[in-house]
């Protein structure tokens, strides 16, 4: 691995550094979009009986087919609503607006293939506020063709024009072959102005998988260089990275709901179909429910994003109740009551 300490941040690709400019007008942006994210967790944290973020699935299908992956196929259509890839959704401009209309915040994870410059002004002016770019490797393989090489080009353009918020998460684990890939793809990030996260990509159920030792170098070293994006989490993350069970109250179904392509609410992508719920009978006390519920799952679980958004309150409401996803009796009728 290089000493990043000694050498200055260059991309092995050898393309010229395309830095974003942040302008006063994307300055602007920046700030009113801090201004909402900071209105949306004082609001959660004034009340627990409404979600904090939903992740919706506008459509399964993908033009992409990484193995590690459970959540797409190559025929299923676009549904009104609402991972596929969501650019790959003609109407996915109307599902920003919407979403941006109702006070949320707008984010959205991509492959990126489909990024043009017209592409990337229609979604500035849709009123996206977050887009998030997983790159795997550096050069396109049989596990996933999400490379550096191929997506460079779209990352300069979104230096160029993106008004919105970009992050670049590389990963190491699920059969990436060289790890060291990783750390590429985050300097690029970093050089060309965007933020920078590092995964471990789950197995097919989501849970824990240790890193080896190549794999915890590259992890460290990206975590240095990227540190403001884990300071917060980092005990859960280390744990993962570690392999060891994390002790921390799940709280899917209620601060976040995974809303697939058919409208029906999952716990996460990888407890899809529990608790099975269509998003228009998701009603309030279902949230106050399943707040209080524990996920047998929880120790084991690699889902960082459930994980980040139910650290909002880490510190209250210890669950009552528990539930094993998949197992028996997974309806609320099966619900366990803790003692
Ligand atoms: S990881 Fe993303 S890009 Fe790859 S197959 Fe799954 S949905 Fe498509
Ligand atoms: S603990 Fe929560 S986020 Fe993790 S797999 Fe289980 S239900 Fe999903």
């Amino acid at each position: 691995m290089p000493n990043q300490n000694s050498t200055p941040v260059t991309t092995t690709l050898g393309t010229p550094p395309a830095r974003r400019r942040m302008t006063a007008r994307r300055r602007r942006i920046a700030a009113a979009r801090n201004l909402r994210e900071l209105g949306s967790i004082a609001s959660a944290l004034a009340s627990t009986s409404h979600p904090y973020m939903a992740h919706i699935v506008p459509i399964r299908r993908c033009n992409l087919a990484c193995t590690y992956c459970n959540e797409f196929d190559d025929v299923s259509t676009p549904t009104p609503i609402s991972g596929g890839e969501p650019l790959l959704h003609p109407e996915l401009d109307d599902v920003i607006r919407a979403i941006r209309s109702t006070g949320a915040i707008a984010g959205m994870i991509t492959n990126g293939y489909f990024l043009m410059p017209d592409r990337i002004e229609r979604l500035n002016k849709a009123g996206l506020d977050h887009m998030q770019i997983s790159i795997d490797n550096v050069m396109p393989d049989e596990v996933s063709k999400k490379s550096l090489k191929v997506l460079d080009k779209k990352l300069q353009m979104l230096a160029e024009y993106a008004d919105f918020h970009v992050n670049i998460n590389s990963v190491v684990g699920g059969g990436i072959p060289n790890p060291e890939d990783a750390l590429t793809i985050s300097k690029r990030a970093l050089e060309l102005g965007f933020s920078s996260t590092i995964g471990i990509i789950h197995d097919g159920s989501g849970q824990l998988k240790p890193l080896n030792e190549r794999e915890r170098a590259v992890w460290d070293e990206v975590r240095r260089l990227t540190r403001r994006s884990y300071s917060r989490f980092n005990h859960f993350q280390e744990a993962i990275a570690n392999g060891q069970p994390n002790d921390w109250r799940c709280r899917a179904g209620s601060r976040y709901l995974y809303v697939d392509e058919n409208g029906i609410v999952s716990y996460c992508s990888q407890q899809r179909g529990y608790p099975g719920i269509p998003i228009a009978e998701y009603t309030k006390e279902i949230v106050e429910r399943e707040f209080l519920t524990e996920k047998s799952c929880a120790p084991n679980c690699t889902i960082s994003c459930v994980h980040q958004v139910s650290y909002i309150d880490h510190w209250r409401a210890p669950q009552t109740s528990s539930i094993t996803p998949g197992g028996a009796g997974h309806g609320s009728e099966g619900l366990v009551q803790l003692h």
